[in-house]
């Protein structure tokens, strides 16, 4: 039976991480609401401004070994900034605190100088946006999946959530238009319409997990205008392996192994040669053998 009950625990992890990201991406809240019994909710209610900071965080999932170790990091209010680092690394962990879906083990977390845990859930989560690796698109009409971030919202503020994220001009070329069934969509098109409903729920606080990820080279270059204006004037956590979405970060953490090992500008740790630099050198050679496979495909 011992080789029967580690699959079904993958299972359970794997629909764990799912119904984290749908409650958190859609505000399912029924679902939401059965996750509060776990982490109770504050009775702070007030609009955020977005400064989090992080104090000798560390953290272990349920049943899990150490996540985070002794994390201290300043998140500032209307800055980009970004989480790099190898796969298992601690980034996400960090964002589901963030979103207070799990209370540190150690250490604590303030938003605009109060305790995370004293904000009302839904109030928090109402100023907060997210855009995953991959989004929940419904069987339904584009209108109907970009309202998504706003129920009460006419269909000139859907249009125009849908210019912000360039995805308009695609939209009207379509034979049904806004009518479409968006989940026909490209990928590339998916992601923008998660990009479309962030602009309508227009939240001060945006966190994005990877938010191309599951994209080839060309959408993922489609949705850096739509994520480029996301960003404007909010506070936003970014955490990508692509470069050119890290390169202009006001502040990059690299994390490794739970720890949070360096941070400054792009800059600064090209220049310290580092954990950040070898993470960079590689990607930049990954890249170079991509442009090197389609110099070879064109001859
Ligand atoms: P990253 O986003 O940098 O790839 P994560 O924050 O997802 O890393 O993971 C950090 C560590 O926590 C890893 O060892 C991972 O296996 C573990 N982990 C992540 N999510 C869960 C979970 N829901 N339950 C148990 N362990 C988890
Ligand atoms: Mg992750």
């Amino acid at each position: 039976f011992a080789n029967v009950s580690a699959p079904i625990r993958q299972l359970h992890r794997i629909y764990d991480d799912m119904n984290d990201a749908i409650i958190y991406a859609e505000g399912y809240f029924d679902i939401l609401n059965a996750k509060e019994q776990v982490e109770p909710s504050g009775a702070i209610t007030k609009e955020i401004e977005g400064t989090f900071q992080l104090s000798d965080v560390s953290f272990s999932y349920p049943g899990g070994s150490p996540a985070l170790d002794n994390v201290n990091m300043r998140i500032e209010q209307g800055k980009t900034t970004a989480l790099v680092g190898l796969s298992g690394a601690g980034k996400s962990t960090i964002v589901n605190l963030l979103s207070k879906f799990y209370v540190p083990t150690e250490g604590s977390i303030t938003l605009d100088g109060i305790n995370l845990q004293d904000y009302e859930n839904q109030a928090l989560r109402k100023d907060i946006g997210l855009v995953l690796q991959k989004n929940h698109i419904f069987q339904g009409s584009i209108e109907d999946n970009i309202r998504y971030g706003d129920m009460n919202a006419t269909f000139e503020s859907v249009v125009d959530a849908a210019k912000k994220a360039y995805l308009h001009d695609q939209i009207e070329a379509l034979p049904l238009q806004y009518k479409h069934d968006a989940t026909q969509l490209s990928g590339g098109q998916q992601q923008r319409i998660a990009i479309a409903r962030l602009f309508l729920k227009d939240p001060p606080v945006i966190f994005l997990d990877e938010p191309t990820a599951s994209l080839d080279a060309i959408a993922t270059e489609q949705i850096k205008n739509s994520l480029d204006a996301i960003k404007r004037g909010r506070t936003v956590v970014i955490i990508s392996h692509s470069l050119s979405q890290i390169l202009d970060a006001d502040i990059i953490f690299v994390m490794e192994k739970g720890k949070m090992v360096e941070k400054g500008t792009h800059d600064e740790l090209i220049a310290r040669d580092g954990t950040y630099k070898k993470i960079f050198d590689a990607s930049a050679r990954s890249l170079n053998l991509e442009k090197l496979v389609s110099t070879y495909k064109e001859i």
